[in-house]
């Protein structure tokens, strides 16, 4: 099979890649003097034509997101760009941010003319201070260029972008804790509906967008929604609700591998050719254990599924939550899993918003029981407990606002089932773990 041509990194490694000038000669803004040509409902139909899904973890279509705004309202309707990247293992989009933010500034000028939005906000994680720098940068010279402002390309199309730092906490980018936190307040994800496209910013039409998701929209308009779909993998026949994965998606490979870093591929690589072709294979020698498909939220893939296609549909096949957003984290086969799912609760538990009881005590207790299990005092009934805590949180039951409490679940439910023998062999052993330098701290 012949090599993948990236796409989305197709400029990263070029001299001065994230110069205007240098974007434009190579073609830059060309996706956007098209849009302009066309009206907005034919480039929303291009980008609905594309099956573009999510690829801030949700996988859910861009196109038909965008469907979802009122008809003829009055206006102003919003676009937040959503940059506040935190899921951990996950740095995707800080990648095309430094590298290539006109990319991405062409991509939201074309979204923000498919839904007729003069203004868009773009919510970056607080951390990234490279990133606001480079795309403070580019934003100033698509300014002086006419490329944002007043009457774009004498279309007659206004736009301006605000470059927004974030609030350095993991539910600000939940969307409503982004508009939230846009707005001032603390950000406390709202209960949906309404979903922000009917009332979001302000109270006003809002899309909310992740950064790889509108790159991805510069090169749909360029070259077609035909040739996007003909990358990645078609609808599963076997299942009418499937409408596939198709494109390229950035990967990001971390954990115990000799090669860390950013792949871009067509979607649906397994995990296995990502670790041995793409990361160098498992570091030190040793085998996986587990991988985690696509942030912590997801849950893990064991040693015999890592044949799994990494597409929107093969980690759910596998006992994952789903894709979510690509970032593959890979544990040899010399850690214990205690000490893994410790971690994911310890995290989650810290950026728990509070609001939600079962949300806030369940990812507390959660990280209690571990605690106690890796000070050497744990009893198999702890087991259940934590399972029966897990089972108890979450949106599916109806219990919390937000996703964040069910990503903290999955996990654990999710380990002990698959990897219950490290739990218990950690207990019946009686062993004690200190590994953080802040649990050293703590004595
Ligand atoms: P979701 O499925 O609730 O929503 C996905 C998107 O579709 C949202 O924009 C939502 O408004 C829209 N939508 C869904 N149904 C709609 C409807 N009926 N009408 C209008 N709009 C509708 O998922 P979510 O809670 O937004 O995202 C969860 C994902 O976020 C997880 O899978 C996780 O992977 C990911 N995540 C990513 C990061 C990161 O750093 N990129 C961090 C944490 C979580
Ligand atoms: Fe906050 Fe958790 Fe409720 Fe989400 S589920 S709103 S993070 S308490």
């Amino acid at each position: 099979m012949p090599a993948f041509e990236p796409v989305l990194l197709a400029r990263i490694a070029k001299p001065n890649s994230a110069k205007l000038e240098t974007y434009r000669a190579d073609g830059g803004y060309g996706a956007l003097k098209k849009a302009l040509s066309m009206t907005p409902v034919d480039v929303t139909t291009l980008v609905k034509d594309s099956v573009l899904r999510g690829r801030g973890g949700a996988g859910f279509p861009a196109g038909l997101k965008w469907t979802f705004l009122p008809k003829d309202h009055p206006g102003p309707i919003y676009l937040c760009v959503n940059a506040d990247e935190s899921e951990p293992g996950t740095f995707n989009n800080r990648i095309l941010m430094e590298l290539d933010p006109h990319q991405l500034i062409e991509g939201i000028a074309i979204a923000c003319y498919a839904i007729k939005s003069e203004k868009a906000y773009l919510y970056l994680r607080y951390e990234y201070g490279r990133s606001y720098r480079v795309l403070d940068a580019a934003i100033k010279e698509c300014y002086a260029a006419g490329l944002l402002g007043k009457n774009i390309m004498g279309s007659g199309f206004n736009l301006d972008i605000v470059l927004h730092r974030g609030a350095a906490a993991y539910i600000c980018g939940e969307e409503t804790g982004l508009i939230e936190s846009l707005e001032g307040k603390r950000a406390w994800p709202r209960i949906k509906p309404p979903f922000p496209a009917i009332e979001g910013l302000f109270r006003k039409p809002t899309i909310v967008n992740n950064v790889e998701t509108l790159c991805c929209v510069t090169h749909i308009l360029n070259r077609g929604s035909e040739w996007f779909k003909s990358i990645g993998v078609p609808p599963d026949p076997n299942n009418p609700r499937d409408m596939g994965s198709y494109g390229p998606k950035l990967y990001c490979i971390s954990g115990h591998v000799n090669k860390p870093g950013c792949v871009e591929l067509p979607l649906g690589v397994t995990a296995r050719e990502l670790i041995d072709e793409h990361a160098g294979g498992v570091w030190k020698g040793r085998k996986a254990k587990a991988v985690v498909p696509g942030g912590i939220s997801m849950g893990f893939l064991s040693a015999d599924e890592l044949d799994t296609p990494l597409d929107f549909n093969g980690p759910g096949k596998a006992g994952c939550l789903g894709l979510g957003t690509a970032a593959v984290v890979v544990v040899d086969d010399q850690t214990s899993m205690v000490d893994v799912l410790y971690n994911c609760c310890r995290f989650m538990s810290h950026e728990s918003c509070g609001q939600c009881t079962p949300c806030r005590e369940g990812t507390a207790w959660m990280t209690k029981i571990l605690e106690r299990i890796r000070a050497g005092h744990g009893k198999m009934e702890d087991l259940d407990t934590l399972t029966e805590v897990a089972g108890s949180m979450g949106i599916i039951p109806g219990t919390t606002i937000c996703g964040l409490s069910d990503g903290a679940a999955w996990p654990v439910k999710n380990a002990i089932r698959k990897f219950r023998a490290d739990f218990e062999e950690y207990i019946s052993s009686g062993r004690r773990s200190v590994t953080s330098a802040q649990e050293l701290m703590a004595g």
